[in-house]
């Protein structure tokens, strides 16, 4: 096989608000690869729960969680005019409604679920099974795609990370201080951390990406030099 029909599957994996998306976007419309964003399901499956009675007065009910797990379908669709996938529930477009602060709030506790991880872990699998794929999340490249041929762990300054995702929130108008962000990306990157079952961790043979000072042009050109090392290895 010649390399540049050879696909590969690259993991990016680290905290939240670090970028990994649009890093991740960024690399699949210059590869012509499929992104998909893992944190979206677990975003989906919590807006969901929340709609559907298992969070009472702030609380996960995580039987509840579980009980309706089986009907929850998740699909994406390419919107042509994001240059990414959409996310959708059972047929309904969510894209937008994932990344409220409530959900963002949240989605540590549901993603620390066993059966939610089981369920989207199988699911992401299946997607990635004819390479080609960037996926972006926490575990990526240690427990969905533990043989994923370029695996990047990306962080950035707390507080950088903060500003960015607040940048990004009221720019689309929503009501929320630099306080309650930085609070929330604090307590997601212990949570994640610290939970049971599939933690964030680097994976031993992930690379290191710090952005905190970074463009994406920069970002690109330090990623465009290990893919180039790995596909023609
Ligand atoms: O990437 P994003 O910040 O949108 O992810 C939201 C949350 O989903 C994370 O804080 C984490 O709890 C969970 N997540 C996960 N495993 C992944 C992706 C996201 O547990 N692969």
């Amino acid at each position: 096989m010649n390399q540049s029909s050879r696909k590969i599957v690259i993991a990016i994996d680290g905290f939240s608000s670090c970028g990994k998306s649009t890093f991740a976007k960024a690399i699949a419309a210059r590869l012509g690869y499929i992104f998909i964003d893992t944190g979206a399901m677990y975003r989906a499956v919590t807006l969901y729960s929340l709609e559907h009675g298992a969070v009472v007065d702030g609380e996960v009910q995580q039987d509840k969680v579980v009980e309706l797990l089986p009907q929850i379908e998740i699909s994406f669709r390419f919107n042509a005019e994001r240059g990414a996938s959409d996310i959708y529930v059972n047929g309904v477009e969510v894209e937008q409604k994932i990344r409220s602060i409530e959900v963002s709030n949240l989605v540590s506790k549901i993603s620390s679920i066993a059966q939610v991880r089981e369920k989207l872990v199988a699911m992401q699998q299946r997607m990635g099974q004819e390479r080609g794929v960037v996926m972006d999340g926490r575990d990526i490249g240690t427990v969905v795609f533990p043989d994923a041929e370029l695996k990047i762990y990306m962080t950035a300054d707390p507080a950088v990370r903060a500003q960015r995702r607040y940048d990004e929130l009221t720019a689309k108008g929503d009501d929320v201080t630099l306080e309650e962000i930085l609070e929330n990306v604090i307590s997601r990157d212990h949570a994640d951390m610290n939970r049971e079952i599939s933690p964030l961790r680097q994976a031993e043979d992930a690379i290191v990406l710090d952005n905190s000072h970074m463009s994406v042009e920069e970002q690109m050109a330090w990623f465009m030099e290990r893919y180039e090392a790995v596909i023609s290895r």
